[in-house]
């Protein structure tokens, strides 16, 4: 049975949330054309980072949009509406999230590290991050050190497309560093030492940057150390819903993946992978 986990209908207005079941219900077509049965809306939570704003939730609109939600999960029989939320882990922010997302009904919350406090992920933020002498090993490191110490507030259902920094080894064609894979191993170590499940998104396969996240190799290392995997496709628009799925799941199959996670209420629930 498939899902997709990682889906933003974008319902904002003069940077508003915009409450209007209307506009997700192509989101349900879609999932039917493509089979999809589990589809989990994650709009951005509150981003407290002054430069990095783009549509996202207020803490006060947190209500309208979960009410929203729940209002589309009634009148969908056939598609399993999962009300998410993605938020902006920053290294520190643990508390500040447990307090804001406690008491809210959602069925999952997935984490992303979009930005660090010293850097942004555009060309700017990457020259300004190098104008200030920092290497890129640093950079590599505090970004999966923050994975990590993500995992360790046990608030997250799963990691957002988890190597996100990779956005400069294909925009601004600087190499990644030498010990990638040993990061990638002490990160999944600790993932797996605190049960904490994966994603594996398909977002990037549509633009020009056209990768996985992860790279089908940290899937492999992942699933040696027995983390689990949901699958997104970070689709802004219905027509992406559940976009190059066939090959993402020929990559969790081949790393010996045999199951999807999928999300209820804050538990892991699994559908497997035939
Ligand atoms: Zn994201
Ligand atoms: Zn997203």
């Amino acid at each position: 049975m498939l899902v997709d986990y990682h889906v933003h209908p974008n319902t904002f207005l003069n940077g508003n949330y915009h409450s209007d079941i209307e506009l997700l219900k192509p989101f349900l077509d879609a999932c039917k054309l493509k089979g999809i049965r589990e589809l989990g809306f994650a709009e951005h939570g509150p981003r407290p980072h002054p430069t990095y704003n783009h549509t996202a939730l207020k803490p006060e609109e947190l209500e309208s949009y979960l009410q929203t939600l729940q209002h589309l999960q009634k009148e969908s029989p056939d598609i399993q509406v999962k009300i998410g939320i993605e938020i902006d882990f920053e290294p520190g922010s643990g508390e500040y999230w447990t307090s804001l997302l406690a008491g809210h009904p959602f069925d999952f919350v997935a984490c992303s590290v979009h930005y660090l406090p010293d850097w942004l992920p555009t060309s700017q933020g990457m020259a300004a991050y190098i104008q200030s002498g920092k290497s890129i090993e640093l950079l590599y490191s505090e970004f999966y050190r923050t994975l990590q110490e993500a995992a360790r507030t046990g608030i997250f259902s799963f990691m957002a497309h988890p190597d996100l920094i990779k956005i400069h080894s294909l925009l601004n064609q600087i190499p990644e560093p030498e010990n990638l894979p040993e990061l990638w191993e002490n990160t999944c170590k600790t993932m797996a030492e605190e049960n904490q499940c994966l994603e594996l998104d398909t977002g990037w396969k549509r633009g020009n940057l056209n990768c996985f996240r992860p790279e089908p190799w940290m899937v492999t290392v992942a699933a040696q150390y027995g983390i689990e995997f949901t699958l997104g496709s970070d689709a802004h628009q219905a027509q992406d819903i559940g976009s190059d799925y066939p090959e993402a799941l020929s990559i969790l199959k081949k790393s010996g993946i045999s199951q999807l996670a999928g999300f209820s209420r804050m538990k892991r629930i699994y559908h497997p992978l035939d």
